[in-house]
């Protein structure tokens, strides 16, 4: 099932030229190297321990990407292995980042969040705090951090024209973004939006990566229970 799933994706995705994030939180690796064998190399994680226990069982090449909330004092442990933190929600959080990639010797990838949904719960930044942070001189300082995008996810509903209205607001933030100044380590490159259950409606309104677990690898167990 992940095989087939993955390459209908995979020719979906083809005439928008996006990419596809695997998320494969609380799967086993059996799972993973299924969708590995069948040539993906792009896995999603929201847990720390597992995203690093994960990436001590599976292939060096695979991309980790780190798709959920991040606390500080845990960014030292992905700091060595992750290729795209999506989540990044503060310039506390982007401080630690440059800290812990410097001591690892590298520069490392982040998607500012956006709060884009109606739902109190998100996290991210709204439009006003986004742009303070793209002018603060302090990110423009920062060697090890390159912010490449943003990230947002839309209100859990069934109304297609609300989930519509939130990905066009973070498009046309990311849009405004890049046709602005910005310091060398901010490129506006990828906007990652869309999951299972919406991804189709981000790829129309301009998403460069899509982030989906439960339609690659079948519902999590907290999803049954539910
Ligand atoms: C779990 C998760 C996804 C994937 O959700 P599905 O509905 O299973 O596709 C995408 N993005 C984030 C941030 C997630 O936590």
């Amino acid at each position: 099932m992940t095989t087939e799933a993955l390459q209908t994706f995979w020719s979906e995705l083809k005439p928008y030229n996006a990419k596809l994030v695997a998320v494969s939180k609380t799967k086993p690796v059996s799972d993973l190297m299924e969708a590995y064998s069948a040539g993906n190399r792009i896995f999603g994680e929201n847990k720390v321990q597992e995203l690093v226990s994960k990436a001590e069982e599976m292939p060096k090449d695979v991309e980790w990407h780190m798709i959920g909330h991040l606390q500080r004092n845990k960014v030292k442990y992905i700091a060595p292995l992750v290729s795209l933190i999506h989540a990044v929600d503060s310039v506390r959080l982007l401080k630690e980042i440059d800290k812990q990639a410097e001591k690892n010797n590298r520069v490392i990838d982040c998607l500012l969040q956006v709060h884009i949904a109606k739902e109190e719960a998100k996290f991210g930044f709204d439009a006003q705090e986004l742009k303070l942070v793209v002018n603060d001189p302090e990110v423009a300082k920062m060697k090890h951090v390159r912010i490449l995008g943003l990230m947002g996810m839309a209100t859990f509903t069934e109304d297609n024209e609300q989930i519509r209205a939130e990905f066009k607001e973070l498009k046309t933030l990311f849009d405004e973004l890049k046709g602005g100044q910005l310091p060398e380590n901010i490129v506006m490159k990828e906007l990652s939006m869309g999951m299972s259950g919406d991804y189709t409606i981000a790829l129309e309104e301009g998403s460069t990566m899509v982030r989906i677990g439960s339609s690659i690898f079948g519902l999590r167990s907290c999803q049954i229970d539910a």
